[in-house]
């Protein structure tokens, strides 16, 4: 037991590395070199720049913004994200905490309110991983 829990370990933590799409996706770096992220504030609950980017990457010169509007696209994977969100909701409050369905459906909607900002992000950092892939090579070339 101990043993897979290490091997499930040290997976989880390559996936985290740079490298791996999970990395650009959680940390919001530049899809392509993982090197800086692609926001000018971090933090996404910094509410007045959620939605501000980086023109391009200062270290492999990728531009994020690949065509007009192209950001609209990730609106369709905010929509799987904020599922995937409220069912994790409903699952921690009504199998796990035993709350009753009503108050399971007050604790989807909070979670969905307060994890917005988040969702927004990773739904676009999804959205760019899709089109641009990483390339150990990029940060260099420039
Ligand atoms: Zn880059």
């Amino acid at each position: 037991m101990k043993s897979t829990n290490t091997v499930l370990s040290r997976k989880l933590l390559q996936m985290l590395k740079k490298g791996n799409k999970l990395y650009s996706i959680l940390t919001g770096t530049c899809p392509k070199c993982h090197s800086e992220s692609m926001y000018l504030e971090k933090n996404p609950y910094k509410l007045g720049k959620l939605f501000k980017m980086h023109e391009r990457c200062s270290h492999c010169n990728t531009k994020y913004k690949i065509e007009p509007s192209f950001f609209y696209g990730a609106m369709y994977v905010s929509y799987g994200v904020g599922v995937a969100f409220a069912v994790a909701a409903f699952v921690i409050s009504f199998l796990f905490i035993g709350t009753s369905l009503f108050t399971s459906f007050i604790a989807i909607v909070g979670t969905m309110i307060v994890f917005l900002p988040v969702i927004i992000r990773l739904s676009r950092n999804i959205w760019i991983n899709f089109f641009v892939h990483y390339d150990p090579n990029a940060a260099k070339k420039k």
